[in-house]
């Protein structure tokens, strides 16, 4: 359930409400609005009867909250979450172009491809320093080494890095580092990882599992958020189905619903979603059609040495060019919002 406060509610008043709450066993989450307050409750077994709130000063309605996610939800919040990272911000009314390569590889090839993805238009730089790798003889990546290259590349170029923490064990270690944490499809579900994230300082890039449901991926938002992080950025990146012509389905469709269930921003990896570099274009596009507040892409300057997929990293003129395309479109949109 979530109280809805009075404009007119004083700060005593809210107390009281956190106060009859928490009498009842119940956990309070006040949230607030733009306008007024919020209250939510949470912990509770069954339903919550909404007359032992209404009656106290300052509420203004008690509404029943429907889904089993509540703090990343729009009845719990309408209105857009808009995550801040150094300058840029993540969320609605802007577009968030992330890029780099899968795998850092050494330090000239990071600065070298921040160089490039920087000119273009990317605001913030990604590049994997712990690869989850489908085979243990794959290259794993650089590991702390290039935790620090990653921090070089935010000195040189001033953009915010972006990584991904593979287990409990290296959280502390990555969140020492990274602008922005990323758990990865694999992960969408490793509950105790998600808890750690949960008390984590900086925002979480959250993934879909690569067969998991909308609202396992909610539920997965949702344990971050319950732990007292609200910086939390959802990223669609293709689901597993039977096809053999991209790596996963690129599944568009959970852009609208997502944006319609949560408030939280959601983005599009269309690199990883496609496996291929000929689809990665055509889906970057057709992601900021659908309403994507931004996009992930991979991007290498030399992507037949690339040390983890090459096969699906753009190159640079190929990234310079996508900008231009989604840019225009998000501009087209943009024009267009009152005609909806
Ligand atoms: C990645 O971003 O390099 C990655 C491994 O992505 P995903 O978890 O979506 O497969
Ligand atoms: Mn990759």
């Amino acid at each position: 359930m979530l109280i809805v406060m009075d404009q007119k509610a004083n700060p005593q008043d809210i107390a009281a409400v956190i106060k009859a709450i928490e009498a009842r066993g119940y956990t309070a989450r006040p949230i607030p609005g733009g306008e007024r307050v919020a209250i939510g409750i949470l912990n509770n077994e069954g339903p919550v009867d909404a007359a032992l709130f209404l009656a106290l000063p300052g509420v203004k309605d008690a509404i029943p909250v429907t889904r089993a996610y509540k703090l990343v939800s729009r009845e719990f919040k309408p209105e857009d979450t808009v995550i801040k990272v150094g300058d840029v911000c993540i969320g609605s009314g802007g577009l968030t172009i992330i890029a780099g390569p899968c795998a850092i590889e050494s330090e000239a090839q990071a600065l070298t491809i921040a160089g490039h993805v920087k000119r273009s238009g990317a605001q913030l730089f990604w590049g994997g320093a712990f690869k989850p790798r489908t085979s243990p003889y794959s290259f794993q990546g650089l590991g702390q080494e290039g935790l620090k290259i990653l921090a070089r590349v935010r000195e040189k170029t001033g953009m915010p890095v972006v990584t991904e923490v593979m287990d409990f064990e290296t959280f502390e270690l990555v969140e020492q580092y990274a602008d922005v944490i990323q758990i990865g499809t694999r992960n969408m579900q490793n509950f105790s990882l998600l808890k750690r994230a949960g008390r984590a300082t900086k925002p979480i890039l959250l993934k879909r599992g690569m067969a998991a449901t909308i609202d396992e991926w909610l539920m997965a938002a949702e344990y971050i958020l319950e732990g007292g992080n609200s910086n939390v950025i959802l990223c669609e990146r293709g689901v597993r189905t039977f096809v053999h012509h991209s790596r996963n389905t690129l599944d568009l469709s959970a852009v609208p619903v997502v944006r319609k269930e949560s408030h939280l921003p959601i983005i599009v990896d269309p690199s990883h979603a496609a496996g291929r570099r000929d689809q990665v274009i055509p889906l970057s596009r057709a992601s900021v059609a659908v309403g994507a507040h931004g996009l992930m892409v991979e991007v290498h300057h030399d992507p037949a040495k690339a040390l983890s997929d090459g096969g699906q990293s753009l190159y640079p003129d190929q990234f310079e060019m996508m900008c231009r395309h989604v840019r225009s479109i998000y501009h087209i949109l943009q024009n267009r919002k009152d005609d909806k």
